[in-house]
């Protein structure tokens, strides 16, 4: 990397990157059409593996986060401190091009780090926990998880009742989260406890890094209906964080929850145009030829509308990821995206499910049917991680169209004026 990073032209940063890319990846064969019966098949929300096969993917993500980093492109609009850039957004996009022309392992694993714990610590944490994760998270040496979830808090997450009480310069934590994706594959978690249990609810919340492997914590996974065991549960007995670990003030934790949900509903909906790359015209096409359908008007009529669906919430989201990316906050245009995005996929596996008719239920070894299901059973979740489509409604109602609040789970509950709502 040279010094003057942050003045480089964005063609000579192009340059830089399609040198070190060609150095280090193997460059993807150029995009065949898709043929029907051809290749892989999977087409799973959850990407769900055997542990040892996980334990691989995660090795090779980490060694090629490493390998970036170092070259210069782990974090490319990140501060130079903490080993970034300091470069407009434009290079990031200008980089992330050049990358998808390269075979490179998958990033799911950082999505929670990268995506939402990451900006929070950069946003609320001491210049300590800074330093001491910021550079190990983009560097792909650390994962973190989001541990929000209760048993009994989910879109009131409020609510929540895991504890934390101070103990002179630290905090003592007891309780239990839960749907705490990538825990067992974590280092750090951010977590929100109740500090003041007297305190209306959203002002007794405070944020912490808490290390994953400090004793008191238990990890057990959870088992979903696709059938791999992408979250957990995660039990705190007594753990100990340095007060240091707190992000923004005591009972200030709402806050930062709230930064934490705004990018994790960013990282969620940006993907909300493509449509996980499946909407592919000549593939859709092919699968409606292959099952005699090409003539069905009811069949060619939804396909056509969930195609515009999708092309609208691609193009509000690249506004909003604009606005984002020129400086703005992450707002209501991401329960938007988010909200677009859960249910244009639902539209769309309903859609294949009808045209696949039983071939979708049974695995009778047929190319491009039964490999649906996983993402039939997987979209279910997506529409109730990040904040369910009936919270996303609401975020909709009263921050968009104006509407008086929602009442809420409990009508005694204080603090309606919220700007942004008593719900996740
Ligand atoms: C794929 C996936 C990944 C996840 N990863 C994480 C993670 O890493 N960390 C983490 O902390 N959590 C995670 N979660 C948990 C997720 O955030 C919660 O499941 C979600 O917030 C909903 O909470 P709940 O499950 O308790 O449901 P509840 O809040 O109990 O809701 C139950 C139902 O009631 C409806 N409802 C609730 N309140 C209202 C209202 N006011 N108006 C109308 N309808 C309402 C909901 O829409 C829903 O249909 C994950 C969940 C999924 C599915």
């Amino acid at each position: 990397m040279s010094e003057a990073t942050n003045t480089i032209s964005i063609e000579d940063f192009k340059a830089e990157a399609e040198t070190f890319l060609a150095a280090s990846a193997k460059r993807k064969p150029e995009a065949k059409a898709f043929t029907w019966g051809q290749g892989s098949d999977d087409v799973a929300v959850f990407d769900e593996k055997d542990d040892e096969a996980e334990a691989l993917d995660i090795e090779q993500a980490k060694a090629w986060r490493r390998k970036r980093f170092d070259a210069g492109f782990g974090w490319i609009t990140g501060p130079e401190k903490f080993g970034g850039r300091d470069l407009p957004s434009a290079y990031e996009r200008a980089y992330n091009t050049e990358e998808s022309k390269y075979e490179t392992p998958g990033m799911e694993i950082f999505s929670i780090s990268l995506g939402m714990v990451a900006p929070t610590i950069l946003a609320h944490g001491t210049p300590e926990i800074q330093d001491q994760y910021l550079k190990d998270l983009y560097r792909g040496d650390m994962v973190a998880c989001q541990l929000f979830s209760e048993p009994g808090a989910g879109s009131d997450l409020a609510s929540i009742q895991t504890k934390a009480i101070r103990d002179g310069d630290e905090w003592i934590v007891t309780g239990q989260k839960v749907w705490t994706s990538a825990a067992h594959v974590s280092q750090i978690g951010e977590v929100i406890c109740r500090t003041e249990p007297e305190a209306p609810k959203h002002r007794g919340l405070t944020a912490f890094v808490v290390d994953m492997t400090a004793p008191g914590v238990e990890i057990r996974p959870l088992r979903q209906m696709t059938g791999g065991a992408s979250f957990n549960e995660v039990f705190f007995e007594e753990v100990r964080i340095p007060d240091s670990h707190r992000m923004g003030d005591v009972n200030g934790g709402w806050n930062v929850a709230l930064t934490t949900l705004m990018n994790e509903r960013a990282s969620i909906g940006a993907g909300g145009g493509g449509g996980l790359g499946l909407l592919s015209p000549t593939r859709l096409s092919e699968m409606l030829q292959h099952f005699g359908l090409s003539d069905d008007k009811v069949i060619r009529d939804r396909i056509a509308k969930i195609h515009s669906n999708f092309t609208v919430a691609k193009w509000n989201n690249q506004r909003a990821l604009d606005k984002i990316k020129a400086g703005g906050l992450p707002g209501p245009e991401m329960s938007t995206a988010k909200l677009a995005l859960t249910n244009n996929m639902k539209d769309f596996t309903e859609w294949v499910a009808d045209v696949l008719g039983p071939r979708i239920c049974a695995d009778t070894g047929e190319w491009g049917t039964y490999a649906w299901s996983k993402m039939l059973t997987g979209i279910p979740g997506m529409r109730v991680a990040g904040g369910t489509d009936e919270i996303m409604r609401n975020i909709l109602a009263e921050r968009v169209l104006g509407l008086p609040k929602d009442p809420g789970i409990d009508s005694k509950t204080p603090f309606k004026d919220l700007a942004v709502g008593t719900q996740r």
